[in-house]
């Protein structure tokens, strides 16, 4: 343990008081806190019998609130627990504080105030910095020894590619837990987070990330994002199709990325047109979104963007169904989508919603309602997925046809209406159904948490994002373990992510703002069979670092969480 670890168990020691006994996991609050003028409940899962409880002061104990009687336990079958609600609404000044469960004992400490969440919404963006590749990496003093140098920087194109020789590998976002870039995955993330800016900007854009590129006169999210566009770009052939990812052609052991030397392959599908229709529709519709976004603080680059969502929509045009599967000898994530026609879709409504053109309004207008249905109240936008991100963004457009942009948002209504009475009626409060609990559930509840979001901008109703909020409260911490699913937030977060940086970086604690894949009552990996197979869904979850279809880390899932946390700053 070095010194830098000691020092802030010793100030915690001596500033701890005296009636500060360990925090019970049977009371779950949101770890870092409730909104001022939100709904705020905890939940109690005990086998003590418990009626009562108080809201107290940290800093002294003293009882803030005199709280009143939990409610009586309810089943919840998810995670086969016995719940009850504390509800403390009513407190509202602004503090930090615990629940005290007389029998029970104490919660973890959580805060009140208007903007509770604006430092994890800062180490969730920041994440991606920490996931940057090409580059050396430092966290600073913030974060000190957190740091990495310059990784994979010899690119080649494989043979499955159509082409031979070096090609550039420039910048990106390491996926997940491993080191390959890969478009799709990449789309649904970067559009995400682009969506994040252009619904929130003016909550987020002062924020500073501490990134390389701070101080230079642009919004320090749309300076990382930038990071992941410019290696999408280089994913673009000349003839406008898009390789489907740039990895190694197997895993590489758990070490450091400047460690693995193993070549970054440009992978195709290994015969004509080689590149892929899902990775180029996505490619498309996130260079549409940032042909506008870039517009006003780079306008070459914004320029640069939409010229190649143009050259890319021309392609599909005549690959329209191109498909991927990992060729022969490599065995990295493929990615592997059946179906290409909701990319494409998107790619035509972000196109349609940046220049306003007739073709690409055309194109939507005769195949929106064959995925009319992916607005629903189970299942919210994923990778392989991305229909409802197609109509959400074309009833959002300037210039949009009425008809169907009133159905998108009667679609919209429905669904979140749905979701916001399965909300209320689970034990946990939280949006899952019983079968959301997949690989990556976190990722999934983090999308009902956007899918309500953006149904409000469309269609104000306030139910919706108090709603979204509840989904938040689970992933910082009101679960069956009491267990904050973001990393280095609250005080109690996971600590064992599947994640080559954390695990080979020689630091006790994983690198921050990362957010857990979650339960998955799949057990789809070796160390997860460890768990009984009649465990209830919520509960089919490891710490472990091998457990990596419960516990990898992942762009794609931290991006909703970073949206939805944005959605709770103050502001407009
Ligand atoms: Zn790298």
């Amino acid at each position: 343990m070095s010194d830098s670890t000691m020092k802030p168990i010793l100030l915690l020691l001596l500033a701890a008081p005296v009636f500060a006994a360990t925090p019970t996991l049977e009371i779950k609050v949101d770890q870092v806190g409730y909104l001022t003028t939100a709904a705020k409940l905890a939940l109690v899962s005990s086998h003590t019998a418990a009626t009562a409880f108080t809201v107290n002061q940290s800093k002294d104990g003293k009882v803030a609130w005199p709280g009143g009687k939990l409610s009586a336990p309810v089943e919840d079958p998810d995670s086969g627990d016995q719940v009850q609600v504390a509800d403390f609404s009513k407190l509202v000044k602004p503090g930090t504080y615990y629940i005290d469960v007389p029998g029970v004992g104490r919660s973890w400490d959580f805060e009140i105030g208007l903007d509770v969440y604006a430092n994890t919404w800062r180490l969730a963006m920041r994440s991606y910095y920490g996931q940057r590749c090409g580059t050396a990496v430092d966290l600073g003093p913030e974060f000190p020894g957190y740091k990495h140098d310059a990784c994979h920087l010899e690119g080649a194109y494989h043979a499955s590619s159509g082409k031979t020789g070096p090609h550039v590998s420039k910048g990106g976002w390491h996926d997940a837990g491993d080191y390959g870039r890969y478009v799709v995955n990449s789309g649904i993330s970067t559009g995400t987070l682009l969506w994040t800016y252009e619904m929130f900007g003016s909550r987020i854009k002062s924020v500073d990330l501490k990134i390389p590129e701070s101080g230079n006169g642009s919004p320090d999210i749309l300076n990382e994002i930038k990071w992941n566009l410019d290696w999408m770009l280089s994913m673009q052939d000349d003839d406008g199709g898009v390789w489907h990812k740039q990895t190694s052609e197997k895993f590489c052991d758990f070490i450091m990325p400047e460690k693995d030397k193993l070549i970054s392959f440009v992978i195709g599908t290994g015969k004509d047109p080689f590149k892929s229709t899902c990775a180029t529709g996505d490619f498309a519709a996130v260079m549409a979104i940032a042909g506008r976004v870039y517009v006003h603080h780079n306008p070459a680059f914004a320029t640069r963007c939409l010229r190649a969502a143009e050259k890319a929509w021309a392609w599909i045009e005549k690959n329209p169904n191109v498909t991927f599967r990992n060729p022969p000898g490599v065995s990295t994530g493929d990615y592997g989508d059946g179906n290409c026609a909701d990319e494409r879709l998107w790619a035509s409504a972000e196109l349609f919603r940046t220049t306003g053109l007739a073709p690409y309004q055309t194109y939507f207008l005769a195949h929106y309602t064959d995925f009319r249905k992916s607005i629903r109240p189970e299942g919210p936008p994923s990778w392989n997925n991305v229909g409802a991100l197609a109509l959400w963004t074309f009833a959002m457009a300037k210039g949009e046809d009425a008809v169907a942009a009133s159905n998108i948002r009667k679609d919209s209504i429905a669904a979140a209406d749905d979701i916001v009475k399965r909300t209320a009626a689970n034990g946990y409060r939280i949006s899952l159904a019983t079968t959301d609990y997949i690989w990556g559930s976190n990722g999934v509840l983090a999308n009902y948490g956007m899918q309500l979001l953006v149904t409000d901008a469309m269609a104000h109703n306030a139910l919706y994002r108090e709603t979204a909020l509840e989904d938040l409260h689970y992933l910082l911490g009101r679960n069956t373990f009491s267990l904050s699913f973001v990393t280095r937030v609250g005080e109690n977060p996971f600590k064992h992510p599947h994640h080559r940086l954390s695990a080979a970086d020689g630091l006790a604690d994983p690198w921050p703002g990362l957010l857990s894949g979650g339960p998955n009552r799949g057990r789809n990996d070796p160390d997860m069979k460890k768990l009984p197979a009649d465990l209830p869904p919520a509960k089919m979850y490891l710490d472990e670092q091998e457990a990596y279809a419960a516990n990898e880390v992942a762009i794609n899932w931290n991006a909703p969480l970073v949206f939805l946390l944005a959605g709770a700053l103050p502001g407009k």
